[in-house]
């Protein structure tokens, strides 16, 4: 390749680290600008892993042996009662966004990772790209992969037709440690990766590491996303006005969150839940929630720059693909750079084979949430919405990386 092989990665989340790590150890003089002035490592979530994501791990230089997570072996189904409605036999590790994010910046040297740069603006001719950040530093790169998320300031400039939408649902989240569960909540649903299916409702939990990535007994966390309805124009809408009265409709950062709807919250588990879930979502302190997004951008490549993750793709997460979605493109964009002899012509091959699939993954996940949406709207989401609402369909489907691709 003729091109002096800079690149600059926007957003140091978890799609930004693994494109920055393969970049580097492929042999580009590559630099991280992340927006967030601090460390990002509190933000704590489960990661449901797949064998695609421990392949780009490894070829990360992380050793395949390397405890990333808990294993769980089955899947259970609990009724509102508490007892089990079905089971279902499926080892899986089940990591933390915080474990995989703490791995992935011990492989990137120091030197290469900015916090605090918030890119402002973007632009490019045939031979680079010139980037300019919030805090009056430029840059300019021969590649720039754009890993900034779902409102990805990149995409708005030169993909702005593409645009979140939200799914007419909302996921409450939160991770409670081990330690403080009771004796029924560790026997009946810590060990496992448990459902609840209250009407037009889904609670999924499992367990993940703890804190500094503790595996031991009593040293891991339970972690839950309890998906519930919420009307855009009423229930939603008030659910995402602070105190003070601002609206927001993009998401509302969590201390925002009014403490009456988290008290609703709280209350509506015990209504509706088995009575461990309840128990689960009583104990977290941080209970919050985040709406559900569907986001598909009908170009990845834009001459020299890269959307990838969630700033091209956003499934809703039922299939638990997001991080391994974005070490796939991570992966790909390397391998179209090395196969091809202009930045530009990697760049078209990598757009379009993660758009056939951002595609594919965003429309079966959509699918399989159609029956929590607050309003289905066409025959074919109601469609959707039947065959994804018992017990055994949702176990087999949910958290599985889809087969037919
Ligand atoms: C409820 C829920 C559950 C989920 N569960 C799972 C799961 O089980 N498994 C899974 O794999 N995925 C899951 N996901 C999805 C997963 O979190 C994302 O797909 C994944 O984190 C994608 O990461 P990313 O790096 O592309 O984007 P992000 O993590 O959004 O990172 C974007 C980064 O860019 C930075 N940034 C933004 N704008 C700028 C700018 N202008 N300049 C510089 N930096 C900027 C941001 O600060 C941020 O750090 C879930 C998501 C949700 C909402």
């Amino acid at each position: 390749m003729s091109e002096s092989r800079k690149a600059v990665v926007v957003g140091g989340s978890l799609g930004g680290l693994f494109a920055a790590n393969l970049l580097l150890r492929a042999g580009w003089d590559v630099n991280v600008y992340e927006r967030v002035a601090e460390e990002l490592e509190g933000r704590g979530a489960g990661i449901v892993t797949h064998p695609e994501l421990m392949e780009a791990l490894v070829a990360v230089g992380i050793p395949p042996d390397e405890a990333i997570g808990v294993a769980v072996e089955e899947r259970v189904t609990l009724a509102q009662d508490g007892s089990v409605l079905a089971r279902r036999p499926m080892p899986q590790v089940l990591t933390a966004w915080g474990s995989l994010y703490g791995i992935l910046k011990k492989a990137l040297p120091k030197e290469r990772y900015h916090n605090g740069y918030a890119l402002e603006s973007i632009t490019q001719d045939d031979n680079e790209v010139q980037l300019a950040f919030s805090n009056g530093h430029r840059d300019q790169a021969e590649l720039v992969v754009a890993a900034d998320g779902l409102r990805s300031t990149t995409r708005q400039a030169l993909v702005p037709e593409a645009k979140p939408v939200y799914a007419g649902y909302v996921a409450w989240r939160g991770l409670v440690e081990e330690s403080v569960l009771s004796e029924r909540a560790l026997t009946e649903l810590f060990p496992y990766f448990a459902f609840g299916i209250p009407p037009q409702e889904q609670m999924i939990a499992y367990p993940v590491a703890g804190l500094e990535n503790g595996m031991s007994p009593g040293k891991r966390r339970f972690n839950f996303v309890w998906y519930r309805p919420a009307d855009e124009a009423t229930t939603f809408k008030d659910m995402v006005t602070d105190a003070s009265g601002r609206v927001w409709m993009d998401g509302i950062p969590p201390p925002l969150i009014r403490p009456e709807i988290v008290a609703q919250a709280r209350q509506a588990a015990h209504d509706v839940l088995a009575p461990q879930f309840a128990e689960v979502v009583e104990k977290t302190e941080n209970l919050f929630f985040q709406p559900i997004f569907d986001l598909e951008s009908p170009r990845a490549a834009i001459g020299r720059v890269a959307l990838l993750g969630d700033a091209a793709f956003v499934a809703r997460p039922h299939c638990g693909m997001g991080v391994t979605k974005a070490a796939g493109d991570a992966m790909a964009l390397v391998q179209a750079l090395q196969a091809h002899a202009s930045v530009q012509e990697a760049l078209a091959d990598y757009g379009r084979q993660r758009v056939a699939f951002g595609t594919f993954i965003v429309g079966h996940a959509r699918a399989l949430g159609a029956y929590m949406q607050a309003q289905l709207r066409t025959p074919q989401e109601r469609e959707m919405a039947e065959r994804y609402r018992t017990p055994e369909a949702i176990m087999r489907e949910t958290a599985v990386a889809p087969s037919n691709h």
